[in-house]
């Protein structure tokens, strides 16, 4: 099962709760563009997990800035409520589980989203 690319992006940082953002160099398919002699095109993308799956969204080079500050203002926000919520010992466990999260998607990424349910 390849991971579905979505277009419309999280707007706030309620609708960031992991992930990041992936850089993907592509080709556009035009003959004679720079990237058919191997310059190729950067495509950002952003990564998440919902309910157990992976989601894939599409950033448009215009929303980039943006978007880049959402993701961050969101690790931000998250980051504070563990501070304010939990104990130390649960902090070092979360921050274990997203250094794995961020392993897997890393993987993933190499694999060019091929990911199969497992
Ligand atoms: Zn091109």
């Amino acid at each position: 099962m390849k991971t579905k690319t979505r277009k419309l992006l999280p707007k706030t940082t309620d609708e960031i709760t992991n992930g990041g953002l992936y850089i993907q160099r592509v080709r556009c398919g035009k003959r004679n563009c720079k990237c058919s002699r191997g310059e190729m095109h950067p495509a950002y993308y952003f990564f998440t997990r919902r309910n157990g799956k992976f989601i894939k969204f599409y950033v448009r080079k215009a929303d980039i800035a943006a978007f880049f500050e959402l993701v961050n203002l969101a690790s931000i926000e998250r980051a504070e409520r563990r501070q304010s919520t939990r104990s130390s010992g649960e902090l070092l466990k979360q921050l274990r589980e997203s250094v794995r999260e961020y392993e897997l998607m890393t993987k993933l990424h190499k694999q060019n989203y091929k990911y199969e349910k497992s």
